[in-house]
């Protein structure tokens, strides 16, 4: 163990052997690489091990170079094919009940789960609990997804289509939930269980926000949507299409290309908005850090049927 995080470094190392990687080149995200120098340490016996210092913001945003023989990305589970990248989930030893129990008064009688891959390998023990408690438990696995209740801020398949009145997310930060309540606009209870909040997030209030983007985006004429350049972000073709759709409806819409997507990239373009194809969370958790509106895709479309009739 690592923190509270299971690493799973003697794992690891047989990978290493068996795949007789020599340099390998090691990925994690922010709030991981404060622990890397430890495992530069223990993984010097194996190999010679580079940090990558970049931002790693999730499974799409894969580094390889052609010095090092093998990546390993940290805290995610594969979404970009590439037998050059092993991903190691990170598990976390934190108990799930006692914040679930914080969180029952709030949950409806039928619930779905929705977690990160930190504490998927616990969620069975999440539904046998409240279960016991008298609470019909939805539990499935996404698309693309490798353990059942596991969502991405950029996929929510684990919890979509299901009858359930409420989501409840096993995990920290906001944009998860906020996410989960935009793309299912139900009420999603929120909790964290190393800082044991629960926080209720309401359909309404993403729809909110979702609406204070479009009109702030109102007397946008001339757009630009952005790719990324990321391995599992980059939808040029959606980004084509969708600038095409918002030509066809009287906007002039370009496409844009980038790494690294944030405030100071776009602000300074002479562009009025921003259609953003790459990471939701880009959108959804940070528009009110940019001057310029920001959109998803679909808002896009929506601000367009509302000026262009
Ligand atoms: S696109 Fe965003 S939400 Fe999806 S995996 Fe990457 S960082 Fe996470």
């Amino acid at each position: 163990m690592i923190g509270i995080y299971d690493l799973e470094l003697e794992k690891l190392k047989k990978i290493i052997l068996e795949r007789n990687a020599k340099r390998v080149l090691l990925q994690f995200p922010e709030g991981m690489k404060k622990e890397s120098l430890e495992v530069m340490r223990e993984l010097s016996s194996v190999c010679e091990p580079v940090l990558s210092v970049d931002p790693c913001f999730g499974a799409c945003d894969i580094r390889t170079i052609p010095e090092a023989d093998l990546t390993v990305h940290f805290c995610h589970t594969r979404m970009v094919e590439d037998e050059r990248v092993v991903y190691v989930p990170c598990f976390s030893d934190a108990d799930l009940i006692p914040v679930v129990k914080k969180a029952l008064p709030l949950l409806p009688k039928t619930v779905s789960l929705a977690t990160t891959v930190q504490h998927a390998h616990r969620i069975e023990e999440v539904r046998e609990f409240l279960e016991s408690e008298g609470f019909k438990v939805l539990l499935s696995k996404g698309n693309g997804m490798e353990y059942p209740g596991q969502v991405l801020g950029c996929n929510f398949s684990a919890v979509q289509g299901h009858e359930s009145q409420a989501i409840l997310f096993i995990g920290s930060g906001r944009f998860h939930p906020l996410g989960a309540a935009y793309y299912t606009r139900k009420r999603v209870i929120a909790a964290d269980p190393s800082s044991m909040l629960v926080q209720e997030i309401l359909p309404d209030q993403a729809q909110k926000e979702k609406y204070a983007r479009i009109s702030k985006a109102y007397d946008a004429r001339v757009f630009g949507v952005v790719v990324s350049t990321k391995p599992g972000q980059k939808r040029f073709s959606v980004a084509q299409e969708l600038a095409e759709q918002m030509r066809g409806r009287g906007a002039q819409a370009f496409v844009l290309v980038g790494d690294m997507i944030t405030p100071d990239v776009l602000d300074y373009l002479p562009f009025d908005a921003f259609v953003i194809t790459a990471c939701p969370r880009i959108v959804i958790d940070d528009w009110k850090n940019y001057k310029k509106p920001v959109l998803l895709p679909e808002e896009a479309v929506e601000l367009l049927k509302i000026t262009q009739g």
